[in-house]
């Protein structure tokens, strides 16, 4: 559907941004800054600003990476590195605040559908606004989709035999109850990624048996939530802008020499993982079974404790950690394949996201469907076949927002470089010289594979083998291959009319 047919009651702006997430207030913030003569709106699902940090809300919630890197490269970080959820949202209130941008975003604002018309050149979004759902239209000329990866209404709980015999309670930290109170009760956590390892510290001590039952191990890094090079130049009153600066490009090379060494070294790199645990643990505990996982180090995150909270936890007793399969749930708890039952009121299962491509909002290009797993993506970002629309992936091991910045100053260069030809319509093409170029997964599963990725890669755009067509998931390079990115290049096509 154009503008035309939906009559004249739509507002248009120069360019919608989806999502008020880290994401969509760092596109705001940027092209504010970079394009000052684009309008602009920020359309929000939520009530409030801050996605992943505000849906999820469960005891102890944080950062796994540090916020030199996960915070904007333009705004200092002046607290221990990793944070919770309510400083990173403390953090965005501020950029909100300072960049101008609150009257920009309009929350309970859900895009619903986006229909792009090539005579007219325009997007047309529907929006479900308000608690009552009015409909409302929304026209632009460029759609920048910051709307996450997952699914932000429900998490994902696999289905175990006899759950619906449980007696308890089940719960996702997507989705914590604000009533939950765990006090004195037994509770099993199902999983051990980052949000299993956030939970447990903060909640040992208050229940009266606290369980994390893993199918799997994790690895883990344990280290002070701390960094001495920012402590230290603070101590010499250098400015905080610097700090940040320095900080950060010290962080993000310390993760670039780790992935390199965990990519030549693993054998090496996964035996100093594990003498880190049994230093925590001690030689008595069973740490090849519960701490020594199958997959090589860094084909999936490696999950932070930050200060030593979560193997405190087991150390004093405070958690125990068992590792098996699920036969089945019982009324009171559940049943390993091979061990006792676990018996609990409550069961929290921290068992990952459903994959969400592009919001599951339904995309049309001059009325056909887009079926984004039929698309090519061009540095992970625009898709052949879909033109003025870039949609913001960042990094998995090193920190989100990196490749965030990369891509706005990616889509600021690009609406100046329109305006400047006159252009009014942008898709990136494969060039006849990628006609030969095979096409490939999203990831490449023997590099990364979390199991949120691998359930719904099927349905992810694909990409090819040449720079332009992959992402490189390094910062580093990528940084230097986006800064030389020329808007002349055959592989992006234009439109005047
Ligand atoms: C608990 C947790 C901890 C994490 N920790 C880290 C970390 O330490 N480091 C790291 O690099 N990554 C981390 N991640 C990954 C994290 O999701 C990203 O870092 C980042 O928050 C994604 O930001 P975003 O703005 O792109 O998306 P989101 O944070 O998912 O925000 C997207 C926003 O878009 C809105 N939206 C979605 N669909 C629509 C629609 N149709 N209409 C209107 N609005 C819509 C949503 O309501 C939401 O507010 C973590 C993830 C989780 C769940």
């Amino acid at each position: 559907m154009n503008e035309e047919q939906h009559g004249n009651n739509a507002e248009h702006f120069d360019v919608v941004i989806v999502g008020a997430g880290i994401s969509g207030i760092a596109a705001a913030h940027d092209l504010a800054q970079q394009c000052p003569d684009q309008s602009f709106v920020v359309l929000e699902a939520q009530e409030n600003f801050g996605g992943t940090w505000w849906v999820h809300r469960y005891p102890g919630a944080r950062s796994d990476s540090d916020l030199y890197t996960y915070g904007y490269r333009f705004k200092p970080w002046t607290r221990p590195p990793i944070a919770t959820g309510e400083e990173i949202q403390g953090y965005l209130w501020e950029v909100i605040q300072d960049g101008g941008l609150e009257p920009h975003i309009r929350y309970r604002h859900s895009v619903r559908s986006a229909s792009w018309s090539s005579a007219a050149n325009t997007w047309t979004l529907e929006v479900a606004r308000g608690t009552d759902n009015t409909t409302m239209r929304v026209t632009c000329k460029f759609l920048w989709m910051c709307q996450g990866y997952y699914k932000h209404g429900k998490g994902y709980t696999p289905r175990w035999p006899n759950m619906e015999a449980f007696k308890g309670r089940v719960v996702h930290p997507q989705t914590w109850p604000e009533d939950l109170d765990c006090t004195d009760k037994r509770v099993v956590v199902i999983g051990s990624g980052a949000t299993a390892a956030t939970l447990i510290p903060a909640m040992a001590g208050k229940c009266r048996e606290l369980t994390m039952l893993q199918r799997s191990p994790t690895y883990f890094t344990v280290g002070r939530n701390e960094v001495p090079l920012a402590d230290q130049l603070r101590e010499l009153n250098i400015d905080e802008n610097w700090i940040h600066e320095i900080v950060r490009r010290k962080l993000s090379r310390d993760r670039e020499t780790l992935t390199l060494r965990a990519r030549e070294k693993p054998e090496q790199f996964k035996q100093d993982l594990l003498d880190g645990i049994k230093a925590q643990l001690g030689e008595d505990f069973d740490v090849d079974t519960h701490f020594s996982p199958r997959y090589r180090p860094w084909t999936q995150r490696i999950a932070f404790d930050p200060d030593g909270g979560l193997f405190r936890a087991f150390r004093e007793g405070k958690a125990s950690v068992v590792t098996d399969e699920i036969e089945r749930f019982t009324k009171s708890g559940i049943q390993p394949v091979s061990g006792k039952t676990l018996e609990a009121e409550i069961i929290v299962t921290a068992t990952g996201f459903h994959l969400s491509v592009m919001g599951d909002i339904p995309f049309d290009v001059d009325g056909k469907p887009v079926d984004f797993a039929k698309t090519v993506a061009y540095r992970g970002m625009a898709f052949t076949g879909v033109p003025n629309m870039v949609w913001v992936f960042g990094y998995f091991r090193a920190s989100w927002t990196l490749r965030v910045h990369l891509i706005n100053d990616f889509v600021c260069g690009l609406l100046k470089h329109m305006k400047q030809t006159g252009a009014k319509r942008f898709e990136p093409v494969l060039r006849p010289e990628d006609d030969a170029m095979p096409l490939r997964p999203w990831m490449d599963s023997d590099d990364f594979n979390p199991g949120y990725l691998a359930r719904s890669l099927h349905l992810m755009p694909r990409l090819g083998t040449k720079p332009e067509w992959r992402i490189s998931q390094d910062y580093t390079i990528e940084k230097e291959e986006f800064a030389a990115i020329d808007f002349s290049d055959p592989v992006f096509a234009y439109a005047r009319e």
